[in-house]
Formats: C-alpha cells, sequence, structure tokens
C-alpha cells in the first residue's frame, strides 16, 4: 500500500472562512494512515467553482487517490459534483436509482422532494454513487484517466457522521480490495488505562521501535492509551501468525493496564460485566459534569444493539427502551455545588453549624443515599471537582467510591479510591471520569468487588 500517495480535499466556506474547523481532513487521514496509505496534501476551497476545478487537477497531477469531504448538498453553493465533472471534461448524468433512494428517503419523513435535491441525483459520466444510509446526499467514486495514469476520487457529503459511516461502510473496503496487490493487512488496536504513554512504551520491549514487523504506534487520547499493530502478508493466516505473537507479549507486559480492543471503552468493559454479572449499577458524578453517565449509556446502547445482547428479548430490543428492572446501567445523579449534595443528601447528613462535613464522607454519603433510592447493588461515586477551572490552580484529589449495596438497600462494603487529577485543567473531567469507570474495572479484575457482592 505505501506506493500509493493520497491527498484530501475539504469543500465549503464555513471551513475557508475559520467558522467551522476542518475536522474530516484529520478523520480521513488518520484512518488512512491506518491502511498504510500517505496522505501527502490537504486543501481547504470554498464553494467556489473554478477554484475548485483548480484544486481538483492539481490534486490529480499529484497524488493517486483523492477524498474529498463536503459540497455535494441540494443547494446553490453545494458546487463540488459540478466542479469535478468540468475539472475533467465531463457532462453530469442523471441516475434514476439515486433519484429513486432520494425521494423515498424524502417520503419516511412525510415530505415531498424539493426538486433542488434532484442535482444529489446527477453523477459525472462514467462515475458510481456511493449509497448514504443517513442523508439524501449520495457520494461518488470516479476512477478518472489523467493522460497515462488513472486517478482515484471518491466524494462524500460534508455532514461529519454521515462522511465517517460511508467511508467505513464504502470506501475501507474498496481501498483494501483496490489497493492491497496479492496483501492482506491485519490490524489490532489493545487499549490500555492507567499509565502515561512513555511509561507503556518503557514497559514493552522496543515494540515500537520504527521498522518494526508487525509496526506498533502508541497513540493517546484523553488518558486512553492505544497501542496500534499492523502487519502485512500474502493472505490472513500468515498475517494473523505474525501479530499474535506481539498480542500476547503485550498482554504479558501490560497485564491489568489493557482494558480492552478496537473499538471497546472502559464503559463497555464495565457494562459487559454487570451484564454478565445480573447486577445493577448507579453513578453519583459531583464534578464529572455526567461524562460517567453519558459514557455508561451509550455503552449500554452498543451492547443493547450488538449481537450479544440477543438474550434480552426481541421485544425489548425492538422497543428499544431498557425496562429498568434489567441489569446494567440503571442512571444515576449529577450534582454540581454544595447546595444540591445538600440538598440530594437532606435529611440523611447533618451539616454541622453550617459547616460541610469533610467530602470523603459526603462521597459516602451520596453513594448511600442513591444505593437505596435506586434500589442498585453498586454505586459508584465520585468528586468532588472544582466548578471553575483556573489553569493556575493546583490539581484537586477526587475521592472515587464504589459502594456495594445489598436488596434491602443496606450499605455493605466500600472501596474509595482518592485520585489526583493531573494534566491540563480542561482534562480533569474526562480522565476523572475515566478513572471512575477504571476504579470498578480493576476491582472486578482482582476478584475483590465479586467476592463482596457474592456476600450479599
Ligand atoms: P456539505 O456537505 O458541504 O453541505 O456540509 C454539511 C455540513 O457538514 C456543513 O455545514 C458543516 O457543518 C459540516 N462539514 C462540512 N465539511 C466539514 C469538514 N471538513 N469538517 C467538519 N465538518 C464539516
Ligand atoms: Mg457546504
Amino acid at each position: 500500500m505505501s506506493k500509493i500517495v493520497a491527498e484530501v480535499i475539504s469543500i465549503g466556506d464555513e471551513l475557508t472562512s475559520g467558522q467551522r474547523l476542518d475536522t474530516n481532513s484529520q478523520w480521513l487521514s488518520t484512518q488512512l494512515a491506518d491502511l498504510g496509505i500517505v496522505v501527502q496534501a490537504h486543501q481547504t476551497m470554498g464553494d467556489y467553482l473554478e477554484p475548485m476545478q483548480a484544486a481538483f487537477q492539481t490534486a490529480a497531477a499529484r497524488s493517486d487517490l483523492i477524498l474529498v469531504t463536503g459540497g455535494l448538498g441540494p443547494t446553490q453553493d453545494d458546487l463540488t459534483r459540478q466542479a469535478l465533472a468540468a475539472a475533467f471534461g465531463e457532462s453530469l448524468e442523471f441516475d434514476p436509482l439515486s433519484w429513486e433512494t432520494i425521494q423515498q428517503m424524502f417520503a419516511r419523513r412525510n415530505v415531498s422532494t424539493p426538486d433542488s435535491n434532484r442535482i444529489q441525483a446527477m453523477f459525472p459520466r462514467g462515475s458510481r454513487p456511493i449509497p448514504n444510509p443517513h442523508g439524501t446526499a449520495p457520494g461518488i467514486d470516479w476512477l478518472v484517466n489523467c493522460g497515462s495514469r488513472q486517478v482515484q476520487f471518491y466524494c462524500l457529503p460534508g455532514v461529519p457522521v454521515e462522511m465517517r459511516e460511508m467511508y467505513a461502510e464504502t470506501i475501507a473496503p474498496r481501498l483494501l480490495e483496490r489497493y492491497r496487490q496479492g496483501q492482506v493487512i491485519v490490524q489490532r488496536v489493545i487499549k490500555t488505562f492507567g499509565a502515561g504513554e512513555s511509561y507503556v512504551e518503557s514497559l514493552l520491549p522496543n515494540l515500537v521501535a520504527r521498522g518494526n514487523d508487525p509496526q506498533v504506534g502508541i497513540t493517546a487520547s484523553q488518558a486512553t492509551i492505544s497501542l496500534r499493530l499492523r502487519t502485512t502478508a500474502p493472505d490472513l493466516a500468515t498475517a494473523t501468525a505474525k501479530l499474535e505473537p506481539v498480542v500476547a507479549t503485550i498482554h504479558q507486559c501490560l497485564g491489568k493496564l489493557v482494558f480492552g480492543e478496537g473499538e471497546q471503552e472502559l464503559e463497555d468493559v464495565v457494562i459487559e460485566a454487570l451484564k454478565r454479572r445480573g447486577k445493577r449499577l448507579v453513578v453519583v458524578e459531583w464534578g464529572t459534569r455526567g461524562l460517567v453517565a453519558q459514557r455508561l449509556d451509550e455503552a449500554s446502547g452498543r451492547w443493547r444493539y450488538s449481537a450479544a445482547s440477543a438474550p434480552l428479548g426481541s421485544a425489548q430490543v425492538a422497543a428499544g427502551l431498557p425496562t429498568g428492572g434489567e441489569a446494567g446501567f440503571c442512571g444515576g445523579v449529577i450534582l454540581t455545588h454544595w447546595d444540591a449534595v445538600r440538598r440530594w443528601l437532606a435529611p440523611e447528613v447533618e451539616w454541622s453549624g453550617g459547616e460541610p462535613p469533610p467530602w470523603p464522607e459526603v462521597v459516602a454519603a451520596l453513594a448511600a443515599v442513591a444505593g437505596q433510592r435506586f434500589q442498585a447493588d453498586l454505586v459508584l461515586a465520585g468528586g468532588p471537582l472544582p466548578h471553575q477551572l483556573d489553569t493556575n490552580a493546583t490539581a484537586p484529589a477526587a475521592e472515587f467510591l464504589l459502594t456495594a449495596c445489598d436488596r434491602t438497600q443496606a450499605v455493605v462494603r466500600q472501596f474509595p479510591q482518592s485520585f489526583t487529577v493531573l494534566g491540563h485543567p480542561s482534562l480533569w473531567r474526562p480522565r476523572a471520569a475515566k478513572q471512575m469507570l477504571n476504579h470498578l474495572r480493576l476491582l472486578w479484575l482482582d476478584g475483590i468487588l465479586d467476592s463482596a457482592v457474592a456476600d450479599l
């Protein structure tokens, strides 16, 4: 794949005027890098026909693969298809099948199809549409003859969620098919939490050195450190055989720091564990702004719609709504300041002389009250973090407290953990949220939580 040179072009006045950040180029470039394709240039163009045309010609003269996003909408400022056709001297042709799909999409929304959308069914002669499952703009797949060379264009809508879905469903498989040249590429992503990237690297015996095969890269995102492994081989079995020993070494060296693979996040691990053990979890967040709840709720959605959710019962899956009685994440409370904490705890905790008790005690009380009110087996409570993030402030210590409750709501055991939030203040909350989830995961891994809950 390394001989392919790629370029990404983003289209839209909102990008060149600075009103919106071009995140599509960034995302697409990381995707191409994962396939071993070098992106040598980015271009950002406003919605002007001729400059856009010139940008396509410039790209075609120096790159083999060109990914374009934006400007495929139905309005008069959406000119990507016209500019593309004109750049290579082709006309636009009407595609009745795409037009039918667009009309069906409007019919499902109970509105008639505006005439202006007809342009979205027009394609440069010789190109083919790329299906868009969630929007009206199909993409364009066009292999253009430029003298002795062939240049591959893929145009996608600008809306990031549609663009990403279409890339993953259609373009990535086509790229693998088109450029693999008798080789298969196999990738694995191993996710870790609980140590910084340089420490993770130091635990690995020179695996991250350049030129290794499999190639191992480290990326950090909000304290989650991912190890990306990639190798190529003539067939899948050989590629997998090359990867497996390295994966085993990583697990051996990193132990409990590894929490999952691929798209899996800490919250997916927690939801899986709750479902498997038949336990109900609630959270109390004081300072993390609902980030823990948001993560757990999203992971619940992923779990519900994954194959693993089949035993849940088809009626529930079809309804798409949890009944509330089942195991998993059941909700929680988000508290933003002392006054909210005090109201939530009243009358269980007395404020003597208006003075709050020490905050570890308050967090413990929060967990106990939540356990009772939600009738949960487990309560994950954390806080506080300062409301105002002051860049000069010293990092706060948060108490993360896991409480196991019994069905009669007596508090059984607590597993407090203090956590000093380090790094840039803008990262405190996401890191604290992940730290809470990781705390729960480690208690399970160590068998501590299982024995505590089994004793109920
Ligand atoms: P368009 O496909 O040009 O109609 O774009 C639809 C919307 O997607 C725009 O209004 C932007 O909000 C968003 N968008 C377009 N291009 C990008 C980009 N390169 N990065 C992030 N968002 C984009
Ligand atoms: Mg646009």
